[in-house]
């Protein structure tokens, strides 16, 4: 019997970003797909993310570029200052990126991505079930159980649970919390209309550009989102967040004092700040598999490799991740439906060492970005200005 009179049903626990990747692939490939969401309501945390072009390269397979291009910002530059305000590297984005990588690089609110990859999924008939807290799985089976006590069976179950995936230790058989990495961020946005007041940070408004501003143990991330309406800051700094705790409303003052030497510009940016949070920036160990010996379980995304947000790639990896799941499982045929375990070896032979260089590549970027200042520094700084293009940019 063809794959296409008889598909398999693949549940697919959790709606965030790399969720609903895989489910719009899986769908793609002629699959029946459900998506398990604890949440009561469809949505995003957080503010800006940026959409580099591996990952949109997999989303004009989606047929979601377009939108998403038009609800995004496309930087022409990345600018890498030192602390103080001195720019130490320029490098171009638009079009180089498209010319090189096939595809844009792009800035757009978290709020809206998700929203359009949830209407795409949908358009396509993923079905997702809401209030669906999995908190139990049988491997075997393979099904789910939700916390309401009903049971979902399915051949294939894909977790997409996030950082703190369940999912994760159902699999490892023990709890596995997720470990510290020593920084946390802030995460705010501005008014455009509000920098444009004063003549200094209105500069930041009149060309899309992600500045980096580099400094000791912190660094600042900035750009444009909704059409130049928005600043988005994210803010990375030593963690002072007690052990345990996730979140926490941001003491303004505080804020202030730890940027207080920083670049002027940075300093009247956290002066328009009315209100934020701060996250605890946290990482999993590595796996050593992400799929179960019955070949009728795997994990992707932030449930398996976590990372800090440093190469701006954790959810371009989920994505990745979703997009080579999906497309292995257009190769299986419905045959092979007790027999998924190929297709899973191949997806995890495909995306882990990827993923580790990534986990390990944004924790390195965490000790070249946040050094003290003394000789060190300044030959990072001094192979920074060297490596900056002098023509035709
Ligand atoms: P999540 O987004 O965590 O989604 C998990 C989903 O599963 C949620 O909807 C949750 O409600 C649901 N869920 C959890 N448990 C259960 C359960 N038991 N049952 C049912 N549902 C469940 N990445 C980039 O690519 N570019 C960036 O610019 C970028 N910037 C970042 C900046 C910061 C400050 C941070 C912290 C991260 C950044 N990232 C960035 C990383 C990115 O946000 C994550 O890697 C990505 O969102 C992970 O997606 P996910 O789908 O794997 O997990």
């Amino acid at each position: 019997m063809s794959l296409k009179e008889n598909p398999l049903n693949v549940l697919i626990v959790g709606a965030g970003l790399g969720g609903l990747a895989a489910a719009i692939a899986t769908r793609q490939s002629g699959h029946n797909v459900t998506i398990c969401e604890q949440a009561s309501a469809l949505g995003e945390v957080g503010a800006g993310i940026q959409i580099p072009p591996n990952s949109a390269r997999i989303l004009q397979r989606f047929g979601v570029l377009d939108e998403i291009r038009k609800l995004s910002v496309l930087p022409h530059a990345f600018v890498i200052r030192s602390y103080k305000g001195q720019e130490l590297n320029r490098q171009p984005m638009l079009p180089y990126c498209e010319e090189t990588y096939g595809a844009p690089y792009l800035h757009i609110h978290r709020a809206d991505f998700h929203a359009v990859l949830v209407k795409r999924a949908t358009e396509l008939g993923v079905k997702i079930q809401l209030n669906a807290h999995v908190n139990a799985i049988d491997f075997e089976a393979p099904s789910v159980t939700l916390a309401t006590g009903e049971t979902l069976t399915a051949d294939l179950v894909i977790a997409a649970d996030g950082l703190k995936s369940k999912c994760r230790e159902l699999y490892l058989g023990h709890a596995d919390p997720p470990h510290n990495t020593g920084d946390l961020a802030y995460r705010i946005l501005v008014k455009a209309s509000d920098m444009r007041k004063d003549p200094d940070l209105a500069k930041l408004t009149e060309f899309p550009v992600i500045n980096y501003w580099l400094g000791p143990q912190s660094h600042a991330v900035c750009y444009l989102l909704k059409g130049g309406e928005l600043y988005n800051i994210v803010l990375i700094c030593p963690d002072n967040l007690p052990e345990g705790m996730a979140q926490q409303n941001a003491d303004l003052e505080e804020l202030k004092a730890l940027f207080a030497n920083w670049d002027v510009r940075l300093q009247k940016l956290l002066g328009l700040i009315q209100q934020t949070f701060k996250w605890k920036l946290q990482n999993s160990e590595e796996m050593d598999s992400w799929v179960h010996p019955t070949g009728k379980f795997a994990l992707l995304g932030d449930a398996c490799h976590a990372t800090l947000p440093y190469l701006a790639q954790g959810a371009a990896q989920a994505v990745e991740d979703g997009g080579v799941l999906g497309g292995l499982l257009s190769h299986v045929t419905a045959a092979d439906r007790n027999n998924l375990r190929p297709a899973l070896d191949a997806y995890e032979r495909l995306r882990k060492a990827r993923t580790t260089a990534v986990v390990k590549g944004s924790t390195a970027l965490q000790n070249i970005f946040h050094m003290l200042d003394g000789p060190t520094q300044q030959e990072r700084d001094r192979i920074l200005v060297e490596d900056k293009p002098t023509e035709g940019f």
